[in-house]
Order: C-alpha cells, then sequence, then structure tokens
C-alpha cells in the first residue's frame, strides 16, 4: 500500500508520517518512510538546488524538476518497496504538491501536472493521500522563522494552496481524504492511523 501525506508547510507532514511509520511497525507491517523531493542521491541533490534561495527558477521548470527527483525515486525506492518487498510506502509529498504549489499557486494547469506525473511515475499512484488542512497563520505559527518564507511567496499564495488542497480533495474524493489538522499531534495521529486501518482491512480491489 501507498499512502501520501500532503498539506503546505507546517501542516505536520513530516511529524505524522514518522508515527504513522512506527505504528504500521508496531502493527507488524513493514513500512518505508520517503520524502518528495528526496530519498534518493538524485532527489537529494534536485532538493537543494530547489530549496537554495539563490536561484530564481519558473514555476513550469520547478514542477518538471520535483518530477524528475519523483521518477528516480519511484525506480529506485517506491517501485521496488511495494511490488517486491510487498511493503508499505509513506510519502511525506507527492505529485498533488505539484499540482497545488505550480498549480493552484503558480498558475499552471493542475490537469496537466497530473498528466506529467503520471509519465514521471509510470502511473505509480498512492492509493491514500491524507491532507493535513491547516489554516494559514497556524501553519506559520508552527514554523520556525515563518516570516522569511512569508515575505517571499506572501499570505495569498499559501491561502490558494490551502484551498487548492481543499478543491483537490473534493475532486478525487475516493483516495484524497482532509484530515483537520488543528488538534494535537496524538489526535491527528489517531485519526490517520483509523484512516489507514480502515483501507488496510478492508481494501478495496485497486488498494491491495
Ligand atoms: P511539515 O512537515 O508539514 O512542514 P512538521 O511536521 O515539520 O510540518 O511540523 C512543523 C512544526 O510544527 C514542528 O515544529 C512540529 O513539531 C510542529 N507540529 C507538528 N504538528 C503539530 C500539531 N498538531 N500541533 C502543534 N505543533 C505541531
Amino acid at each position: 500500500m501507498f499512502i501520501a501525506i500532503e498539506g503546505i508547510d507546517g501542516a505536520g507532514k513530516s511529524t505524522q508520517a514518522r508515527l504513522l511509520v512506527r505504528w504500521l511497525d508496531q502493527q507488524g507491517r513493514s513500512a518505508v518512510l520517503c520524502r518528495d523531493p528526496g530519498s534518493t542521491d538524485l532527489g537529494e541533490e534536485v532538493r537543494k538546488l530547489l530549496l537554495a534561495s539563490r536561484h530564481q527558477i519558473g514555476a513550469k521548470a520547478q514542477m518538471l524538476l520535483y518530477m524528475a527527483a519523483r521518477a528516480q525515486m519511484v525506480d529506485e525506492l517506491i517501485a521496488p518497496t511495494l511490488y517486491k518487498r510487498k511493503a508499505i510506502v509513506v510519502c511525506d509529498r507527492y505529485v498533488l504538491s505539484n499540482v497545488v504549489y505550480q498549480g493552484y499557486g503558480c498558475g499552471l494547469d493542475p490537469e496537466v501536472i497530473w498528466q506529467v506525473g503520471q509519465v514521471a511515475t509510470g502511473g505509480v499512484m498512492p492509493q491514500l493521500t491524507i491532507v493535513l488542512d491547516l489554516e494559514v497563520h497556524t501553519a506559520q505559527q508552527r514554523l520556525q522563522g515563518p516570516r522569511d518564507r512569508i515575505e517571499t511567496l506572501g499570505q495569498d499564495f499559501f491561502q490558494r494552496l490551502v484551498e487548492g488542497y481543499r478543491q483537490e480533495a473534493q475532486r478525487h474524493s475516493h483516495n484524497i481524504v482532509l484530515v483537520p489538522a488543528d488538534r494535537s499531534v496524538e489526535e491527528i495521529h489517531q485519526e490517520i492511523c483509523q484512516l489507514v486501518q480502515s483501507r488496510l482491512l478492508h481494501p478495496r480491489k485497486e488498494d491491495s
């Protein structure tokens, strides 16, 4: 099973992804944690390139760089984990991040980004995507040094991301689920465990 954790910066993705992997291990289910971009040598290099503020990278180039890193991660890590080891993958961000950030945030066509995502991943997509839904100001308060990021990208940008995640969850309600994230780490973790449990115990055909 392939699970992605999504949401704006500071929503709690890496916290919840780590807890979910630990819980799955406790259930006797082998699970691998990965982060997108990253988790491969190429991915970590691309991550550095994208996050280095000295580069001015246009939205389309950004999206394609993320996709290149992701293609490598699918080949090296995700596909072997899912199909050879038959283990669970929990990924901190995936294609939906590009749909929301470069699509809703920067004005590229979300549908085109989904299509590029299909090509980059060879159709290896999560059965379940959990979006940690949080208002911008709460997420910013959680981040250290939030000013830098807000000043660079602006409040409106992050608001478009929140709306983008909500719209995509509505459009793909069969596999993208919003989880309210303005709660304690433990409460959110419990809800995520229940969601995953119900999918693991009662998988639809395409989820197994
Ligand atoms: P993301 O990966 O989405 O950017 P993180 O998991 O790194 O978010 O969390 C950002 C910050 O907020 C961290 O300092 C983390 O400890 C804190 N945090 C995460 N979840 C919660 C929560 N539910 N309530 C309060 N603080 C949280």
